[in-house]
Formats: C-alpha cells, structure tokens, sequence
C-alpha cells in the first residue's frame, strides 16, 4: 500500500481551506455582509411543518448589527461600514441572505430581493442560505445565469446525513432531498455548500462520522460545520431544562476529535469553510465551553499535527 501524503493544494494547511481558495480565485479576501430579506421558512409557517427544527431560534444567528435594520440597502451599508474598519483592504463583499429559507419565494420576488443587493456599488455577489428541500428548478436557473456575471453560492442546510435524526430534530426533509438539491444546483454550474451540525439529538459518533463519505459522494464546494448549542426559546431548549441528561453535548476536546476523525475521512477535493460557531452568551444555555470562536481553528489545526493527519487521509474514494 502507498504511504498517504498531504495533497499539495492545501498548502500550509492540512485540510483545503476555503478562504485560501477565495483569495486564489477571486484575489483577495471576499467578505459576507448579512442581509436579513425577511423571509420565512416552510419549516415555520405550516407548509412543511410549524415550530421549526428543534434547535432554531433565528435570533440566536442574526448578527447584532441587523436587528433595527430592515431595508436592504441600510444593512448593507451598515455592514460595510463594520467590515471596511475591521478588515481594510477586503477586495470583495457578498451579501449573505442568512436568516431563514432565502429562496422561499417566487422567482420574480426572489430577482428583486437579490438585484436590490447587487444594486450596491460594492457588492459583487451573493451568499444565499437555504433550506433543500426550496430550491425549485427555476430559482436554479435564475441563480446559474446570474453567476455566469457574479460570484453566487447556494448554502444548503443539510445538518445531517441520518434521516432518523432529520426526523428527530423535526427538519421536515430527508437526506435524499439534500442529495438531490446539491446535485441539481452543482449540474448548473453553482458553488454549493453544506451547513452541518454535530452532536444533534439522537445521533451517534458512528452515524455522523458516516457522513463523511456521503457528503464526498456528492459535487459540493464547501462544508460549514457547527457544534449543536442548545439557544432559548427553542424546543430543544425546552427538552435540556426538563432532562439535561437526555442532550448529552460534546466538550469542546471531543469536538474537536470528532471534526478531524470526519476530516480524515472527507474528500480532500471539498474545502472547509468553518469549523464551528458561537451563539451570544445572552442567548445560549450549552455547551459551557472553555474556549472561543476564534480558537477553535488553531486548536484544529494543533490537533491534525499532533495526531499527523489531514483531510481525506482515510478517505477511500468514490
Ligand atoms: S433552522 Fe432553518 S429550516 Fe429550520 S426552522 Fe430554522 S430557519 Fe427554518
């Protein structure tokens, strides 16, 4: 058997980083300036289901610099003022349609949500999160033509790969409708990344770490990883003041052993765009972690190089 070694596009890093992949492609850094649009989600409003997914409160991931601001254009002049100043020289802004489903509506009301976006000077692109089981041929169609002239990526929630966790977690789609969505927006030639979230109720290390050979079976750009946090006002947050003992969450060790364990096991073609997030304390009820948003990634890092490994060294091919 041939000795593994580190794919060269890494570079510095030992898994493909998508930031470094930005900056090759595009320049420079490109920077996401969150837009709420004021969408809903099929998950809320009864079409799909009520109550949402267990885990969700928006609040708890709309950033603070939103909350008073509701017309397009003012969040996004807000949200350039804070980046300019706290990333001089950032070559590209996207605006990110964050909260909730953002292709939850007709193309022509989805066309002049976005153009009302791209209509700021500064803003060379779009950052569009969503649900996959709401992403209609058309509003495909409509994006792939528009990335023919701007940077444009869909961010698909897929949370999981385990459909007795979707359920678990009253997502109100499955993993084949994940698989479908990504398959049809790559074949239009779209940047597609995968939201996913460890340590949800219910599901095992083996299952999650499973999913690492199904997410490389597919023509994703990108991975977003998050740790489960438990958030107010979320049913889940019900469920742990009742029985804390019945959400057992990971540390932030175990978490970080977890990350590289699927890291090794990813395809090194699929670039990692964040390995973790932070809800605000003011909101947050678990994990207690000794640790912060902006050192997970070196802790990462100093954990792939104790244990010499990477992405994609136990990955086993399509
Ligand atoms: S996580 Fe997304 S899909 Fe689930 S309820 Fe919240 S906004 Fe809707």
């Amino acid at each position: 058997m041939t000795e593994a070694i580190i794919p060269a596009q890494f570079g510095e890093r030992r898994f493909l980083s998508w930031n470094e992949l930005q900056r090759e492609k595009h320049g420079g850094r490109v920077q996401k300036v969150s837009v709420d649009a004021g969408f809903t989600c099929p998950n809320r409003d009864g079409s799909k289901g009520i109550g949402g997914c267990t885990f969700c409160n928006n609040a708890g991931f709309t950033p603070s610099y939103l909350r008073e601001e509701r017309e397009i254009t003012r969040q996004i002049e807000t949200g350039l003022d804070f980046f300019t100043r706290r990333y001089p020289g950032t070559k590209h802004f996207v605006a990110y349609f964050q909260a909730y489903s953002n292709t939850y509506a007709g193309v022509d009301q989805l066309r002049a949500v976005y153009q009302a976006a791209l209509a700021h000077p500064k803003i060379d692109g779009l950052v569009i999160g969503t649900r996959p089981d709401c992403v209609p041929d058309d509003v495909l169609d409509y994006l792939a033509k528009l990335s023919e002239t701007k940077i444009v990526e869909l961010e698909l929630g897929i949370e999981s790969c385990d459909d007795a966790t979707l359920k678990r977690v009253n997502r109100g789609h499955d993993f084949a409708e994940s698989e479908d969505a990504v398959r049809r927006a790559a074949a239009r030639g779209l940047d597609v990344a995968a939201h996913i979230m460890f340590d949800l109720p219910g599901e095992s290390r083996e299952s999650m770490l499973a999913g690492a050979a199904k997410l490389s079976a597919l023509p994703l750009t990108s991975l977003k990883f998050h740790q489960l946090q438990i958030i107010k006002g979320t049913q889940l947050a019900n469920e742990w003041r009742r029985d804390p003992a019945s959400l057992p969450l990971l540390s932030a060790e175990a978490y970080l052993e977890l990350l590289v364990d699927f890291l090794e096991r990813l395809s090194p073609t699929i670039s990692i765009q964040r390995v973790g997030s932070e809800v605000p304390p003011s909101h947050k009820l678990a994990p207690e972690w000794n640790l912060r948003l902006h050192e997970l990634l070196p802790r990462l890092e100093a954990l792939l190089l104790e244990r010499n490994t990477w992405q994609g060294r136990l990955y086993a091919g399509n």
